[in-house]
Protein backbone atom coordinates (compact mmCIF):
# COMPACT_ATOMS: atom_id res chain seq x y z
CA UNK A 1 0.00 0.00 0.00
CA UNK A 2 2.84 2.58 1.17
CA UNK A 3 4.67 2.42 -2.27
CA UNK A 4 1.25 3.68 -4.10
CA UNK A 5 0.80 6.72 -1.74
CA UNK A 6 0.55 10.15 -3.69
CA UNK A 7 1.01 13.21 -2.32
CA UNK A 8 0.07 16.45 -3.89
CA UNK A 9 3.53 19.01 -3.88
CA UNK A 10 2.77 22.54 -3.72
CA UNK A 11 5.85 22.92 -5.59
CA UNK A 12 5.34 21.36 -8.39
CA UNK A 13 1.60 21.39 -8.24
CA UNK A 14 0.68 17.78 -9.19
CA UNK A 15 0.34 14.83 -7.55
CA UNK A 16 3.70 12.59 -6.95
CA UNK A 17 4.64 9.20 -6.03
CA UNK A 18 5.67 9.63 -2.54
CA UNK A 19 8.79 7.95 -1.50
CA UNK A 20 10.78 8.14 1.31
CA UNK A 21 14.64 9.77 1.74
CA UNK A 22 15.64 6.91 3.97
CA UNK A 23 13.74 3.56 3.02
CA UNK A 24 11.20 3.02 6.00
CA UNK A 25 11.28 6.11 7.45
CA UNK A 26 9.53 9.70 7.19
CA UNK A 27 10.58 12.88 8.59
CA UNK A 28 7.81 15.81 8.65
CA UNK A 29 7.40 18.79 9.72
CA UNK A 30 4.59 21.20 10.38
CA UNK A 31 4.09 25.20 11.30
CA UNK A 32 2.94 24.97 14.94
CA UNK A 33 0.63 27.85 16.59
CA UNK A 34 2.36 31.52 17.49
CA UNK A 35 1.09 31.11 21.22
CA UNK A 36 -0.03 34.25 21.83
CA UNK A 37 -4.03 34.00 21.52
CA UNK A 38 -6.49 31.03 21.76
CA UNK A 39 -6.36 28.35 19.45
CA UNK A 40 -9.10 28.80 16.90
CA UNK A 41 -10.30 27.07 13.35
CA UNK A 42 -7.18 28.29 11.84
CA UNK A 43 -5.10 25.90 14.16
CA UNK A 44 -7.66 23.26 14.09
CA UNK A 45 -7.25 22.36 10.65
CA UNK A 46 -3.62 21.94 9.83
CA UNK A 47 -3.34 19.91 13.15
CA UNK A 48 -6.04 17.75 12.23
CA UNK A 49 -4.92 17.18 8.28
CA UNK A 50 -1.47 16.52 9.22
CA UNK A 51 -2.72 14.28 12.30
CA UNK A 52 -4.24 12.11 9.98
CA UNK A 53 -0.95 12.63 7.53
CA UNK A 54 1.09 11.19 10.75
CA UNK A 55 -1.72 8.55 11.35
CA UNK A 56 -1.76 6.71 8.40
CA UNK A 57 2.06 6.87 7.08
CA UNK A 58 1.67 4.97 10.87
CA UNK A 59 -0.74 3.12 9.94
CA UNK A 60 1.08 1.77 6.77
CA UNK A 61 4.23 0.75 8.55
CA UNK A 62 6.73 3.82 8.05
CA UNK A 63 7.97 5.07 11.53
CA UNK A 64 7.40 8.30 11.08
CA UNK A 65 9.26 11.39 13.24
CA UNK A 66 6.86 14.33 13.45
CA UNK A 67 8.46 17.71 14.52
CA UNK A 68 5.49 20.36 15.41
CA UNK A 69 7.15 23.64 16.57
CA UNK A 70 5.63 26.15 18.72
CA UNK A 71 6.32 30.11 17.69
CA UNK A 72 7.08 31.98 21.09
CA UNK A 73 9.56 34.53 19.79
CA UNK A 74 9.96 36.39 16.20
CA UNK A 75 6.79 36.50 14.68
CA UNK A 76 5.72 40.17 14.38
CA UNK A 77 2.66 41.81 13.79
CA UNK A 78 1.52 41.72 10.03
CA UNK A 79 3.50 38.81 9.86
CA UNK A 80 6.15 41.35 8.23
CA UNK A 81 9.63 42.83 9.41
CA UNK A 82 8.47 44.82 11.51
CA UNK A 83 6.06 45.85 14.05
CA UNK A 84 5.91 44.28 17.92
CA UNK A 85 6.64 40.61 18.59
CA UNK A 86 2.90 39.56 18.59
CA UNK A 87 3.63 37.50 22.30
CA UNK A 88 5.75 40.52 23.68
CA UNK A 89 2.97 42.73 22.70
CA UNK A 90 0.27 40.20 24.66
CA UNK A 91 2.47 40.29 27.56
CA UNK A 92 2.69 44.57 27.74
CA UNK A 93 -0.94 44.64 27.23
CA UNK A 94 -1.53 41.67 29.98
CA UNK A 95 1.58 42.68 32.67
CA UNK A 96 2.79 39.14 31.77
CA UNK A 97 6.14 37.76 31.46
CA UNK A 98 6.54 37.29 27.83
CA UNK A 99 7.39 33.88 28.30
CA UNK A 100 4.63 33.40 30.91
CA UNK A 101 2.05 34.31 28.12
CA UNK A 102 3.91 31.36 25.61
CA UNK A 103 3.44 28.91 28.02
CA UNK A 104 -0.30 29.82 28.81
CA UNK A 105 -1.17 29.93 25.81
CA UNK A 106 0.91 26.71 24.95
CA UNK A 107 -0.83 24.15 27.47
CA UNK A 108 -4.41 25.97 26.41
CA UNK A 109 -3.59 24.63 22.76
CA UNK A 110 -2.37 21.08 24.07
CA UNK A 111 -5.97 21.14 25.91
CA UNK A 112 -7.95 22.02 22.84
CA UNK A 113 -5.73 19.72 20.41
CA UNK A 114 -6.12 16.59 23.36
CA UNK A 115 -10.20 17.48 22.54
CA UNK A 116 -9.47 17.14 19.48
CA UNK A 117 -7.60 13.89 19.67
CA UNK A 118 -4.75 15.07 17.40
CA UNK A 119 -1.58 12.83 18.84
CA UNK A 120 1.15 14.99 19.83
CA UNK A 121 4.25 15.26 17.70
CA UNK A 122 7.16 13.28 18.31
CA UNK A 123 9.27 16.69 19.07
CA UNK A 124 7.70 20.15 19.78
CA UNK A 125 10.67 21.85 19.73
CA UNK A 126 10.60 26.21 20.78
CA UNK A 127 11.77 28.74 18.70
CA UNK A 128 12.95 30.51 21.90
CA UNK A 129 14.60 27.33 23.16
CA UNK A 130 16.89 26.98 19.42
CA UNK A 131 18.30 30.60 19.48
CA UNK A 132 21.91 29.54 18.92
CA UNK A 133 20.44 26.98 15.86
CA UNK A 134 19.39 30.19 14.25
CA UNK A 135 22.03 32.59 14.85
CA UNK A 136 24.65 29.65 13.31
CA UNK A 137 21.95 29.69 10.27
CA UNK A 138 22.26 33.14 9.69
CA UNK A 139 25.83 33.61 9.86
CA UNK A 140 26.16 30.44 7.09
CA UNK A 141 23.31 32.77 4.85
CA UNK A 142 26.00 35.65 5.56
CA UNK A 143 29.09 33.45 4.62
CA UNK A 144 27.46 32.70 1.63
CA UNK A 145 27.07 36.45 0.32
CA UNK A 146 23.63 36.05 -0.11
CA UNK A 147 22.98 38.40 3.47
CA UNK A 148 24.09 41.52 4.93
CA UNK A 149 24.28 43.35 8.14
CA UNK A 150 22.39 46.84 8.31
CA UNK A 151 22.24 48.60 11.69
CA UNK A 152 22.80 45.70 13.81
CA UNK A 153 20.03 43.67 12.06
CA UNK A 154 20.49 41.05 8.93
CA UNK A 155 18.60 40.75 6.41
CA UNK A 156 18.62 38.24 3.25
CA UNK A 157 19.66 39.76 0.23
CA UNK A 158 16.56 38.35 -2.24
CA UNK A 159 18.52 39.97 -5.72
CA UNK A 160 21.59 38.79 -4.64
CA UNK A 161 19.81 35.08 -4.25
CA UNK A 162 17.81 35.88 -7.78
CA UNK A 163 21.11 36.62 -9.77
CA UNK A 164 22.52 33.62 -8.52
CA UNK A 165 19.77 31.92 -10.97
CA UNK A 166 18.14 30.97 -7.55
CA UNK A 167 13.91 31.28 -7.64
CA UNK A 168 12.71 33.26 -5.09
CA UNK A 169 9.04 32.83 -5.80
CA UNK A 170 8.93 28.88 -7.01
CA UNK A 171 6.74 27.80 -4.53
CA UNK A 172 4.14 30.41 -4.27
CA UNK A 173 4.25 31.22 -7.90
CA UNK A 174 5.20 35.41 -7.55
CA UNK A 175 7.08 37.00 -9.61
CA UNK A 176 9.46 40.33 -7.93
CA UNK A 177 7.62 42.98 -9.07
CA UNK A 178 4.02 41.64 -7.51
CA UNK A 179 5.73 41.00 -4.42
CA UNK A 180 7.41 44.88 -4.42
CA UNK A 181 3.34 45.75 -4.88
CA UNK A 182 2.12 44.09 -1.46
CA UNK A 183 5.29 45.00 0.27
CA UNK A 184 4.02 47.24 2.86
CA UNK A 185 5.57 50.76 3.47
CA UNK A 186 6.82 50.30 7.22
CA UNK A 187 9.23 51.74 9.19
CA UNK A 188 12.95 49.97 9.02
CA UNK A 189 11.83 49.44 5.33
CA UNK A 190 15.15 51.70 4.67
CA UNK A 191 17.18 49.37 6.18
CA UNK A 192 16.84 47.25 3.49
CA UNK A 193 18.61 47.26 0.40
CA UNK A 194 15.83 45.98 -1.54
CA UNK A 195 12.17 45.80 -0.53
CA UNK A 196 11.53 41.90 -0.79
CA UNK A 197 14.32 41.57 1.57
CA UNK A 198 13.48 39.89 4.92
CA UNK A 199 14.84 39.86 8.47
CA UNK A 200 17.03 36.94 9.48
CA UNK A 201 18.09 38.70 12.84
CA UNK A 202 16.50 41.88 13.99
CA UNK A 203 18.09 44.52 16.41
CA UNK A 204 16.00 44.58 19.45
CA UNK A 205 14.99 48.36 20.22
CA UNK A 206 15.80 49.79 24.17
CA UNK A 207 11.70 49.15 25.50
CA UNK A 208 12.11 45.23 23.68
CA UNK A 209 12.00 43.01 26.55
CA UNK A 210 13.22 39.51 24.17
CA UNK A 211 16.28 39.46 23.56
CA UNK A 212 19.80 37.58 22.83
CA UNK A 213 23.38 38.26 22.24
CA UNK A 214 24.32 37.91 18.67
CA UNK A 215 27.66 39.01 17.16
CA UNK A 216 25.37 41.81 14.96
CA UNK A 217 23.22 43.07 18.10
CA UNK A 218 21.18 42.28 20.89
CA UNK A 219 18.35 41.03 19.25
CA UNK A 220 16.07 38.01 18.07
CA UNK A 221 14.86 35.99 15.07
CA UNK A 222 13.35 36.69 11.89
CA UNK A 223 10.39 34.65 12.45
CA UNK A 224 11.28 32.41 9.33
CA UNK A 225 14.57 31.37 10.92
CA UNK A 226 12.97 29.07 13.23
CA UNK A 227 11.56 26.50 10.83
CA UNK A 228 15.09 26.06 8.82
CA UNK A 229 17.01 25.62 12.03
CA UNK A 230 14.79 23.16 14.13
CA UNK A 231 13.62 21.02 10.76
CA UNK A 232 17.32 20.59 9.74
CA UNK A 233 18.40 20.01 13.46
CA UNK A 234 15.68 17.48 14.00
CA UNK A 235 15.22 15.50 10.73
CA UNK A 236 18.38 16.03 8.85
CA UNK A 237 18.52 18.13 5.28
CA UNK A 238 16.72 17.24 3.26
CA UNK A 239 14.19 15.97 4.93
CA UNK A 240 10.79 14.22 2.92
CA UNK A 241 7.47 16.30 3.93
CA UNK A 242 6.94 19.83 5.03
CA UNK A 243 3.41 21.10 6.10
CA UNK A 244 1.27 24.16 7.04
CA UNK A 245 -1.23 26.03 6.07
CA UNK A 246 -1.75 27.59 2.57
CA UNK A 247 -1.60 31.29 4.39
CA UNK A 248 2.31 30.32 5.22
CA UNK A 249 3.05 29.28 1.54
CA UNK A 250 4.13 33.25 1.12
CA UNK A 251 6.22 34.58 2.66
CA UNK A 252 7.09 31.87 5.92
CA UNK A 253 7.53 28.72 3.31
CA UNK A 254 8.80 30.13 0.64
CA UNK A 255 11.71 32.27 2.99
CA UNK A 256 12.22 28.85 4.30
CA UNK A 257 13.28 27.58 1.07
CA UNK A 258 15.37 30.55 -0.05
CA UNK A 259 17.12 30.42 4.12
CA UNK A 260 17.79 26.48 3.61
CA UNK A 261 19.30 27.02 -0.10
CA UNK A 262 21.57 29.18 0.47
CA UNK A 263 23.30 28.10 3.51
CA UNK A 264 22.96 24.54 2.01
CA UNK A 265 22.24 24.86 -1.43
CA UNK A 266 19.70 22.24 -1.54
CA UNK A 267 16.13 22.12 -1.07
CA UNK A 268 14.94 22.04 3.19
CA UNK A 269 12.46 19.11 2.16
CA UNK A 270 10.72 16.66 -0.79
CA UNK A 271 7.16 17.47 -0.40
CA UNK A 272 5.36 20.59 0.34
CA UNK A 273 1.92 19.95 1.36
CA UNK A 274 -0.44 22.77 2.25
CA UNK A 275 -4.09 22.35 3.68
CA UNK A 276 -6.51 25.11 2.78
CA UNK A 277 -8.15 27.98 4.85
CA UNK A 278 -11.70 28.22 6.63
CA UNK A 279 -14.68 30.56 6.18
CA UNK A 280 -16.64 31.46 8.28
CA UNK A 281 -20.57 31.59 6.79
CA UNK A 282 -18.09 32.68 3.09
CA UNK A 283 -16.49 35.28 5.10
CA UNK A 284 -12.79 35.38 5.84
CA UNK A 285 -11.79 35.02 9.57
CA UNK A 286 -10.86 37.38 11.58
CA UNK A 287 -10.67 39.03 14.50
CA UNK A 288 -11.75 42.55 13.01
CA UNK A 289 -14.91 41.02 11.79
CA UNK A 290 -16.19 39.62 14.36
CA UNK A 291 -16.41 36.44 13.34
CA UNK A 292 -13.44 34.86 14.79
CA UNK A 293 -14.64 31.77 17.24
CA UNK A 294 -12.20 30.18 19.25
CA UNK A 295 -12.03 26.69 19.55
CA UNK A 296 -13.34 26.94 23.06
CA UNK A 297 -15.93 28.65 22.10
CA UNK A 298 -17.07 26.22 20.00
CA UNK A 299 -17.10 23.86 22.66
CA UNK A 300 -19.59 25.88 24.61
CA UNK A 301 -21.69 27.64 22.21
CA UNK A 302 -20.67 30.48 23.84
CA UNK A 303 -20.12 32.77 20.57
CA UNK A 304 -22.86 34.68 19.46
CA UNK A 305 -22.32 33.08 15.79
CA UNK A 306 -23.20 29.82 17.00
CA UNK A 307 -26.51 28.21 17.33
CA UNK A 308 -25.66 25.39 20.02
CA UNK A 309 -22.32 24.11 21.13
CA UNK A 310 -20.35 21.68 18.88
CA UNK A 311 -18.41 19.04 19.92
CA UNK A 312 -15.07 18.39 19.53
CA UNK A 313 -15.56 15.10 17.59
CA UNK A 314 -18.08 17.55 15.54
CA UNK A 315 -15.91 19.90 14.45
CA UNK A 316 -13.37 17.07 13.53
CA UNK A 317 -15.81 15.39 11.28
CA UNK A 318 -16.37 18.59 9.76
CA UNK A 319 -12.93 19.06 8.25
CA UNK A 320 -12.14 15.79 7.72
CA UNK A 321 -15.49 15.79 5.57
CA UNK A 322 -13.66 18.30 3.41
CA UNK A 323 -10.02 17.58 1.11
CA UNK A 324 -7.67 19.38 3.04
CA UNK A 325 -6.65 20.88 -0.02
CA UNK A 326 -10.72 22.49 -0.55
CA UNK A 327 -11.89 25.56 1.34
CA UNK A 328 -14.41 24.60 4.27
CA UNK A 329 -17.04 26.92 5.09
CA UNK A 330 -18.24 26.74 8.89
CA UNK A 331 -21.88 27.46 9.21
CA UNK A 332 -24.30 26.32 11.60
CA UNK A 333 -26.15 24.24 9.42
CA UNK A 334 -22.94 22.32 7.88
CA UNK A 335 -22.30 21.81 11.60
CA UNK A 336 -25.14 20.18 12.76
CA UNK A 337 -25.43 17.98 9.32
CA UNK A 338 -21.68 17.11 10.52
CA UNK A 339 -22.96 16.10 13.93
CA UNK A 340 -25.70 13.74 12.37
CA UNK A 341 -23.31 12.31 9.84
CA UNK A 342 -21.22 11.53 12.98
CA UNK A 343 -23.14 10.22 15.15
CA UNK A 344 -25.01 7.77 12.34
CA UNK A 345 -21.42 6.29 11.51
CA UNK A 346 -21.05 5.80 15.85
CA UNK A 347 -24.50 4.32 15.73
CA UNK A 348 -23.71 1.81 12.79
CA UNK A 349 -20.79 0.35 14.43
CA UNK A 350 -23.00 0.10 17.60
CA UNK A 351 -25.43 -1.88 15.74
CA UNK A 352 -22.69 -4.45 14.61
CA UNK A 353 -23.00 -6.00 17.78
CA UNK A 354 -26.98 -6.68 17.37
CA UNK A 355 -26.75 -8.45 14.25
CA UNK A 356 -27.09 -12.11 13.78
CA UNK A 357 -24.71 -13.85 11.83
CA UNK A 358 -26.70 -15.74 8.94
CA UNK A 359 -24.62 -19.41 8.43
CA UNK A 360 -23.68 -19.89 4.76
CA UNK A 361 -24.73 -16.30 3.90
CA UNK A 362 -22.56 -15.37 0.19
CA UNK A 363 -20.47 -12.20 1.33
CA UNK A 364 -22.21 -9.57 -0.42
CA UNK A 365 -20.67 -6.70 1.00
CA UNK A 366 -18.23 -4.85 -0.85
CA UNK A 367 -14.49 -4.08 -0.52
CA UNK A 368 -14.66 -1.38 2.22
CA UNK A 369 -10.99 -2.13 3.07
CA UNK A 370 -9.45 -1.75 -0.22
CA UNK A 371 -11.92 1.47 -1.27
CA UNK A 372 -10.66 3.32 1.99
CA UNK A 373 -7.21 2.58 1.18
CA UNK A 374 -7.16 3.69 -2.30
CA UNK A 375 -9.15 6.92 -1.37
CA UNK A 376 -6.24 7.17 1.80
CA UNK A 377 -3.79 6.49 -1.26
CA UNK A 378 -5.15 9.24 -3.67
CA UNK A 379 -3.41 12.38 -1.41
CA UNK A 380 -5.76 11.43 1.45
CA UNK A 381 -8.50 11.60 0.43
CA UNK A 382 -10.78 11.50 3.71
CA UNK A 383 -14.09 13.05 2.11
CA UNK A 384 -14.43 9.97 0.31
CA UNK A 385 -13.60 7.37 3.14
CA UNK A 386 -16.24 8.74 4.91
CA UNK A 387 -18.46 8.44 2.09
CA UNK A 388 -17.23 4.72 1.67
CA UNK A 389 -18.12 4.22 5.82
CA UNK A 390 -21.53 5.64 4.86
CA UNK A 391 -22.13 2.89 2.37
CA UNK A 392 -20.75 1.04 5.07
CA UNK A 393 -23.16 1.78 7.78
CA UNK A 394 -26.44 1.26 4.94
CA UNK A 395 -24.94 -2.33 5.03
CA UNK A 396 -25.09 -2.54 8.65
CA UNK A 397 -28.21 -0.80 9.39
CA UNK A 398 -30.01 -3.05 6.63
CA UNK A 399 -28.61 -6.19 8.44
CA UNK A 400 -29.45 -4.99 11.84
CA UNK A 401 -33.27 -4.70 10.38
CA UNK A 402 -33.57 -8.22 9.02
CA UNK A 403 -33.14 -7.40 5.45
CA UNK A 404 -29.66 -7.87 4.49
CA UNK A 405 -27.94 -10.75 5.22
CA UNK A 406 -24.28 -11.04 6.74
CA UNK A 407 -21.70 -13.78 7.63
CA UNK A 408 -19.86 -13.42 10.67
CA UNK A 409 -17.21 -13.37 8.48
CA UNK A 410 -18.82 -9.53 6.70
CA UNK A 411 -19.27 -8.11 10.22
CA UNK A 412 -15.87 -8.76 11.55
CA UNK A 413 -14.57 -7.78 8.08
CA UNK A 414 -17.10 -4.54 9.00
CA UNK A 415 -16.18 -3.80 12.36
CA UNK A 416 -12.70 -4.19 11.36
CA UNK A 417 -13.04 -1.51 8.67
CA UNK A 418 -14.61 1.02 11.10
CA UNK A 419 -11.93 0.50 13.61
CA UNK A 420 -9.31 1.21 10.84
CA UNK A 421 -10.62 3.90 9.37
CA UNK A 422 -12.98 5.48 11.49
CA UNK A 423 -11.12 5.39 14.46
CA UNK A 424 -7.67 4.42 13.65
CA UNK A 425 -6.83 6.96 10.71
CA UNK A 426 -9.56 9.41 10.91
CA UNK A 427 -8.93 9.91 14.42
CA UNK A 428 -12.74 10.10 15.69
CA UNK A 429 -13.84 9.25 18.54
CA UNK A 430 -16.84 7.78 20.24
CA UNK A 431 -18.24 10.68 22.17
CA UNK A 432 -21.37 9.18 23.16
CA UNK A 433 -20.71 6.59 24.89
CA UNK A 434 -17.36 7.78 26.62
CA UNK A 435 -18.29 10.37 29.21
CA UNK A 436 -14.17 10.59 29.92
CA UNK A 437 -12.74 7.43 28.43
CA UNK A 438 -14.92 4.93 26.85
CA UNK A 439 -12.50 2.37 25.75
CA UNK A 440 -11.22 2.01 30.05
CA UNK A 441 -15.30 2.57 30.79
CA UNK A 442 -16.12 -0.78 28.64
CA UNK A 443 -13.40 -2.88 29.92
CA UNK A 444 -13.85 -1.74 33.52
CA UNK A 445 -17.31 -3.25 33.45
CA UNK A 446 -16.59 -6.10 31.45
CA UNK A 447 -14.15 -7.25 34.15
CA UNK A 448 -16.94 -6.32 36.97
CA UNK A 449 -19.58 -8.34 34.85
CA UNK A 450 -16.66 -11.36 34.64
CA UNK A 451 -16.33 -11.49 38.33
CA UNK A 452 -20.57 -11.65 38.51
CA UNK A 453 -20.69 -14.15 36.35
CA UNK A 454 -18.42 -16.31 38.47
CA UNK A 455 -20.09 -15.74 41.29
CA UNK A 456 -23.36 -16.70 40.00
CA UNK A 457 -21.59 -19.97 39.01
CA UNK A 458 -20.79 -20.53 42.35
CA UNK A 459 -23.95 -19.61 43.31
CA UNK A 460 -22.72 -16.76 45.62
CA UNK A 461 -25.95 -15.04 45.42
CA UNK A 462 -24.54 -12.12 47.96
CA UNK A 463 -21.86 -11.21 45.86
CA UNK A 464 -23.44 -11.10 42.49
CA UNK A 465 -26.75 -9.00 43.84
CA UNK A 466 -24.11 -6.68 45.79
CA UNK A 467 -22.29 -6.20 42.28
CA UNK A 468 -25.65 -5.25 40.71
CA UNK A 469 -27.36 -3.09 43.31
CA UNK A 470 -24.14 -1.25 43.98
CA UNK A 471 -23.99 -0.65 39.74
CA UNK A 472 -27.57 0.30 40.21
CA UNK A 473 -26.77 2.77 42.74
CA UNK A 474 -24.27 4.52 40.07
CA UNK A 475 -26.89 4.90 37.71
CA UNK A 476 -25.93 1.85 35.68
CA UNK A 477 -28.49 -1.14 34.84
CA UNK A 478 -27.41 -4.92 34.46
CA UNK A 479 -29.44 -6.66 32.05
CA UNK A 480 -29.56 -10.73 32.58
CA UNK A 481 -29.72 -12.12 29.03
CA UNK A 482 -29.45 -15.79 27.74
CA UNK A 483 -25.81 -14.61 26.25
CA UNK A 484 -24.55 -13.34 29.47
CA UNK A 485 -25.24 -10.14 31.23
CA UNK A 486 -25.34 -6.35 29.02
CA UNK A 487 -25.04 -2.77 30.59
CA UNK A 488 -26.46 0.72 30.17
CA UNK A 489 -25.83 3.59 31.63
ZN1 LIG B 1 7.19 27.54 10.06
Amino acid sequence: MGQQLLIYNTLSRQKELFRPINEGHVGMYVCGPTVYGDGHLGHARPAITFDVVFRYLQHIGYKVRYVRNITDVGHLEHDADEGEDKIAKKARLEQLEPMEVAQYYTNRYHSAMDRLNVLPPSIEPHASGHIMEQIALVQSILDAGLAYVSNGSVYFDVRKYQEDTHKYGQLSGRVIDEMLATTRELDGQEEKRFPSDFALWKKASPEHIMRWPSPWSDGFPGWHAECTAMGAKYLGSPFDIHGGGMDLVFPHHESEIAQCVASTGHAPCRYWMHNNMITINGQKMGKSLGNFITLDEFFTGSHKLLDQPYSPMTIRFFILQAHYRSTVDFSNEALQAAEKGCSKLMEAYKALGRIAPTQNAESGIQNYRQLCYDAMNDDFATPTVISHLFEAAKTINGAADGKVKLSQADIDELKGVFDTFLFDILGMRDEASEGGNGQLEDGLMQIILDIRAAAKANKDWTTSDKIRDSLNALGVTVKDGKDGATWQI
